[in-house]
């Protein structure tokens, strides 16, 4: 798996660059061939404090208006997903890639499990498993605090 805008730097530059409000964030695309529809990660961009992250979103979500809507019934389903994370400035995988061991070796299995395992976090409450939604503050079934997501 690719990890752009990174190339050449030490691990103590990604530390700090980390540390300053930087990001990896990841994003979605959609594919329909006939009945068969595929919904990818694209590759990892790091995206500097200041960067603007909507910037990287532009392919892949052009990729999917153009080629993710035919296929029936997942093609329109996948698509609206991924343009709602698209549209939203990505994944944010920023704690998961930095507690992995070795970056050379994710691959894009691992970026998709990392991005399925953030899906649902985002719809379940990590305490008592109910649904949540991202604009509570805390769990209505179970009080707990919820980390509010940006
Ligand atoms: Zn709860």
């Amino acid at each position: 798996m690719k990890i752009h805008n990174i190339e050449g730097w030490s691990n103590a530059r990604l530390r700090l660059e980390v540390k300053e409000g930087g990001k990896f964030i990841v994003y979605q695309y959609v594919i329909s061939i006939l009945i068969m529809t595929f919904k990818r990660p694209t590759d990892v961009y790091f995206i500097k404090k200041d960067e603007n992250r909507f910037v990287p979103a532009i392919m892949p979500s052009l990729l999917t208006l153009i080629f993710g809507w035919w296929g029936i019934p997942w093609g329109p389903i996948y698509s609206i997903g991924a343009l709602a994370t698209n549209l939203m400035g990505g994944h944010d995988l920023t704690n998961e890639i930095m507690t992995a061991t070795n970056h050379e070796e994710i691959s894009e299995e691992v970026i998709k499990e990392m991005v399925q395992e953030q899906e649902k976090k985002d719809r379940f409450c990590g305490s008592c498993g109910k649904e949540i939604f991202s604009d509570w503050k805390f769990c209505k079934n179970c009080g707990i605090p919820l980390l509010s997501k940006h």
